[in-house]
């Protein structure tokens, strides 16, 4: 007996209806008279099947329609499965908890985080020891760093480099493959460590940006007051020109008042930048939206798509679990 996936999540567009399956990672498109029968239709699979035999059978395939098993316990031994076959190693470091700017909802404020500076020598060292451990003794055939903060990169030169640098020898030397993303404000970032950063092999940045010139700067700005716009926007288009294949998730944090006039950056990001450029839109997490803003939100969306902005997942992004620390402890 067959039942309808509890992972079809559907989704008004326009004037069409997308339902997507979240487990099997499908996508069908219908218009709103088809929707309106199929939406019937799904709740009388045997009708279903009936009457539109071919439709039925290709949801099936696309995994909208199921066969009658445990979906929950099937995705968690997928969880398992993936875990544990995978060995790969995915390291978060937060080079500090500092930053040079003060949004008023970062989460590092919220959680009364310790600020100490940056990481110490001894930490820097005890870092590279675990990953030397990784890559020699526990034979990893992959590694991926992911800097992160506070500002990352308010302590290139004394914590990333010195990492980066002899995580690339370790696993040049054992041919364990090596990645690395940055998520930064972007606001130390000058020509000459963009350079440095492509010699260090760095290809996936996330910048924010908060709205046009006029709101973001009102939000993320510097100690002595300066905004910080035309800094970030100067680096998202500098970043394509030295590193050719870098991939910006350009994310965009929102709240009530940033998803109006923010069109006003789409002509300020080079057509060459768009083509590296992915959009993510993140609601600010302490505000609630509206109708009102939801709809702005799917017209800024269509608006920056149309103008070779596009927002989503990287297409080639890896769209698998990932092993954590303490997955390996269990
Ligand atoms: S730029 Fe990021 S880390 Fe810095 S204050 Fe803003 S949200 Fe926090």
């Amino acid at each position: 007996m067959d039942k309808v996936s509890y992972y079809n999540i559907d989704l008004c567009y326009q004037n069409y209806h997308l339902v997507y399956n979240t487990f099997s990672d499908s996508l069908v498109c219908f218009t709103e008279e088809e929707y309106g029968i199929v939406q019937n239709l799904l709740l009388n699979l045997d009708k279903f099947l009936v009457e539109y035999p071919l439709l039925y059978s290709e949801l099936k395939k696309a995994g909208f329609i199921i066969e009658d098993y445990d979906e929950l316990e099937f995705i968690k031994f997928k969880n398992r499965l993936c875990i544990f076959e995978d060995r790969s190693c995915h390291l978060t470091i937060n080079p500090t908890l500092d930053c040079n700017l003060k949004c008023w909802y970062c989460s590092t404020e919220y959680a009364n985080a310790i600020h100490c500076g940056r990481m110490s020598e001894d930490v820097i060292e005890s870092v590279q020891k675990h990953i030397a451990k990784l890559i020699i003794k526990d034979k990893i055939p992959a590694i991926h760093l992911d800097w992160f903060g506070g500002e990352p990169l308010m302590y290139y030169n004394e914590v990333v480099r010195p990492i980066v640098l002899q995580t690339i020898q370790l696993a040049e030397k054992h041919s364990v493959r090596f990645s690395q993303h940055v998520t930064t404000n972007s606001v130390f970032m000058t020509e000459e460590m963009i350079v440095d950063m492509a010699k260090l092999k760095f290809r996936s940045f996330q910048i924010p940006l908060d709205g046009n010139e006029t709101h973001h700067n009102t939000i993320k700005f510097t100690e002595n007051k300066q905004g910080t716009f035309k800094t970030i926007v100067n680096n998202i288009n500098l970043l394509p020109q030295i590193i050719s294949d870098v991939r910006i998730t350009l994310r965009i944090n929102y709240d009530k008042k940033t998803l109006y006039g923010i069109e006003e950056i789409i002509p300020l990001i080079s057509e060459e930048a768009k083509k590296h450029i992915h959009v993510d839109f993140q609601k600010v997490w302490q505000i609630n939206c509206d109708e009102k803003d939801k709809k702005r939100l799917e017209t800024v969306k269509r608006i920056f798509n149309e103008n070779g902005l596009v927002s989503g997942y990287w297409a080639y992004a890896p769209k698998k679990f990932n092993r954590c620390y303490s997955d390996k402890l269990t």
